[in-house]
């Protein structure tokens, strides 16, 4: 038995996919001879420490695992406690390493969808409800529908299926079936806001923050350049 298992112990892949359903205990056991009444009261106790911290049997087999590398190889419990603690301070470095690598490539990305600026939602596009035709009718509300992006997709997924409730979310794609006029009636609600702004202005003179405003604008504008 021992043998079988260490000849499944290879240096690439996960050794967790590799050794299945095999516990922790019973391949430190096998790898390590560690047979007796004692090492299995020994390994019991670890058990239950181990599964205190939340560790899994995966990360567990792992450290077991890299234990068999190490020289001299342990032989005495608490140095075998010792190197298991070790090897499983590595996999936590590892892993937050791997997690930074892989934050800090997705921060760097360049947006890849216009539509929702990679968020995966488009938000302010005339509600369905007050519509009609290309009117879009007062009070005007507006509301977020899921992009047909990747990213979109998945979102609209995870929406759906929702526990205890699914909620239900339209498309980007649903949406435009719905309310083909959409371009349309943003963009005469644009000029409407700036006839109102105009207007306002007239009466009232510029307000404050407008400059704000503006200042926002260009600095967006510049960002796309
Ligand atoms: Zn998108």
């Amino acid at each position: 038995m021992s043998s079988a298992v260490v000849g499944r112990v290879g240096n690439s892949g996960s050794v967790a996919e590799r050794l299945g359903g095999l516990r922790w205990s019973d391949l430190f056991a096998s790898l390590y001879g560690a047979n007796s009444p004692e090492w299995q009261r020994t390994l019991g106790t670890w058990a239950v420490l181990f599964h205190a911290e939340g560790r899994s049997n995966a990360e567990m087999l792992a450290a077991v695992q890299a234990i068999s590398r190490h020289t001299p190889v342990p032989q005495f419990p608490t140095q075998f406690l010792d190197a298991l603690r070790l090897e499983l301070r590595r996999q936590d470095s590892s892993v937050r390493e791997a997690t930074e690598a892989k934050r800090l490539a997705e921060i760097a990305k360049p947006i890849r969808c216009k539509r929702c600026g990679d968020c995966g939602w488009v938000v302010g596009v005339p509600h369905v409800e007050f519509v009609a035709g290309p009117e879009w009718l007062k009070p005007r509300r507006s509301m977020a529908v899921t992009c047909d992006c990747g990213l979109g997709r998945h979102i609209h997924g995870r929406w759906e299926n929702a526990q205890p409730e699914a909620k239900k979310v339209l498309s980007f794609s649903e949406y435009e079936g719905r309310n083909p006029h959409w371009q349309t009636q943003m963009e005469l609600r644009r000029v409407e806001v700036a006839a109102e702004m105009a207007a306002h202005e007239q009466q009232h003179g510029a307000p404050s923050w407008r400059r704000t405003v503006e200042a926002i604008v260009r600095r967006y504008a510049n960002a796309d350049r």
